[in-house]
This record gives structure tokens, sequence and C-alpha cells, in this order.
């Protein structure tokens, strides 16, 4: 019983949710699976390489955090069905969906190649599209409403001249969350994005161990510092739990304060 009348002891809350992170077999999805799970929830990470998702959930276990994991690459329809499907006959309900699977390649615009173009819009934006909807279909269902966030970047500000593929994809994908609120709202999804900064990841830790790199984006960033996977992740629980009931449609930037540059 809380002490406080009408704010649960946990908070946030996720006790009897079913939440899917897209990509949580490391970086910022890990740290979100791992959150969410302390939250209560049941959770389930989709990630294209199983045998590190295998090993994150092995990770969680030793926290005494019981998390599943299924092989899946989201930006195939099929297997993104068959994964929700899966998800929903296990835990019995899908509640939160927070699509984070990415990949992320720098290129000379004028060098970019076709195929290049091609797996960044597949992996960063077509699977916004394909994991949402294969949620929200099951969701709309159940009649019971649910949350979805969104991975998109600061990107969508400000980029760099050899990132304009990735850019282009998470510019889709805030334009997709605005889009989407409109469309899933009358089903009772919530629908929103987060925007990190800088946060230290295997995607980008080679990139900013350039020195110059990396002093100029603490040299941008208000806030002194990079970013850390628990940065976004708090966020990420925030917009997808009671807290945001009546938040949808935000993109959240979680960025140390340097979108306030541009
Ligand atoms: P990460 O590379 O550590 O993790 C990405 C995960 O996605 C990996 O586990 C990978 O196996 C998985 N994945 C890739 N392709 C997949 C596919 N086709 N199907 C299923 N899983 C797939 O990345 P991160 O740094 O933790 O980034 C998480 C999210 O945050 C991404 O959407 C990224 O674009 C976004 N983001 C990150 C930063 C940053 O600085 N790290 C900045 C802005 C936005």
């Amino acid at each position: 019983m809380s002490p406080v009348p009408g704010v649960p002891v946990r908070d946030p809350d996720f006790t009897g949710r079913s939440v899917v992170v897209t990509g949580g077999a490391s970086g910022i999805g890990h740290e979100c699976a791992r959150r969410f799970a302390f939250a209560g929830a049941a959770v389930t990470i989709l990630d294209i390489d199983a045998a590190t998702a295998g090993r994150a959930v092995e990770g969680l276990a030793r926290e005494g955090l019981s998390v599943a994991a299924l092989g899946c690459d989201v930006s195939k329809a099929d297997e993104v069905r068959e994964a929700m499907a899966e998800i929903e006959a296990r835990t019995g309900r899908l509640d939160v969906l927070y699509n984070n699977a990415s990949v992320f390649a720098a290129a000379d615009f004028l060098e970019a190649d076709e195929a290049l173009f091609d797996r960044t819009m597949s992996v960063n934006l077509k699977s916004v599209f394909l994991c949402s909807q294969a949620f929200g279909r099951i969701v709309r269902a159940s009649g019971h409403g649910g949350a979805i966030v969104n991975a998109a970047s600061v990107g969508v500000s400000y980029t760099t001249p050899d990132t304009v593929l990735y850019a282009t994809a998470k510019g889709g994908v805030q334009s997709m969350t605005r889009a989407m609120a409109l469309a899933l709202g009358p089903h009772g999804i919530r629908v929103n994005a987060v925007a990190p900064g800088t946060v230290v990841t295997e995607m980008v830790r080679e990139r900013f161990e350039d020195p110059v790199r990396r002093a100029r984006a603490l040299d941008r960033t208000p806030l002194g510092r990079l970013g850390e996977p628990g940065d976004v992740a708090g966020a990420v629980l925030f917009l997808a739990s009671d807290n945001a009931a009546y938040v949808t449609g935000a993109t959240l930037f979680i960025d140390g304060g340097r979108t306030g540059l541009y």
C-alpha cells in the first residue's frame, strides 16, 4: 500500500505489463530492457544478434531480472508478425513497444550507394512501421490501449555531412511518431519519441574515440558530458508509463541541452 494515495509504490510501475524492446541486446535498448524488468514488466528483447541477446539475458538473470529474447530482423514483416504473436501468446498481452533497433553508418554522400540507403531506411525507418503496425493490431484487438516509444535522434535537429542517410531515416521516425499518434490515439495507443544526443554505446564508440570530435561534442553540450544509456532509459520509461498518460506525438530530446545551440 502506497503511503501517498494515488501514487504507486514503484513509480513507474509496469507490473503485469508486457514490454517489447527492439535492439535490446546492447546499448540503450539493453538498459531499457533492464529498467523495464526492474519496474516489474515482462520484457522481451527482439534483436537480430541472437548471441548477444542471449548473453544479455544471462547477465540480467545474474541481477535477478527475468527477461526473454527472440532472434528477429525487425526490417522483415513476417519475422516481426511472428515475434509479436509469440510474445502475446507467451505473456498474454502486449502493452509497450520501444522501437530502438537501428544501424548507424557514416558515409561520404557522393560515395554512398543504393544498398546503404536501402539498409539504413529498412532497419531504421521501415522497422518502426512494421513493428508498430503488428503491435498496434494486437493492442487494438485487446482494447486496453498501449504505448509506443520510438528512437529518433538529435540528427533531426542538426547533423553532419557524413550522416545524411541516418539523419533522413531519423527524420522519418520523428514524422511517423507525430502521424502515428493521430492514427493510433483512437485505439488508446500513445506514440512518442526520444531523440538522444551522443550516448556512449558500441554504435558510436569508435567515432567518439576521435579526440577532436569528442572535445567538440563536449564543448557544445551545456551539461558538459556525453550521455549514458541510463539517461535515455529514464525518458523511455517515463513516456511508456502512465505518468505520460496525456502525452502523445511528442519528441523528447535527451541531449544534455545541445539542441538549444541550434
Ligand atoms: P547499439 O548499436 O548499441 O544497439 C542497436 C541494437 O540494434 C543492437 O543490439 C543490434 O544488434 C540491433 N539491431 C540492428 N539491426 C537490427 C535488425 N535489423 N533487427 C533487430 N535488431 C537489430 O545502438 P545504441 O547506441 O544503443 O542506439 C539505440 C537507439 O538510439 C538507435 O535507434 C540509435 O539510432 C539511437 N541513437 C543513439 C545515439 C547514440 O549516440 N548512441 C544517438 C542518437 C540516437
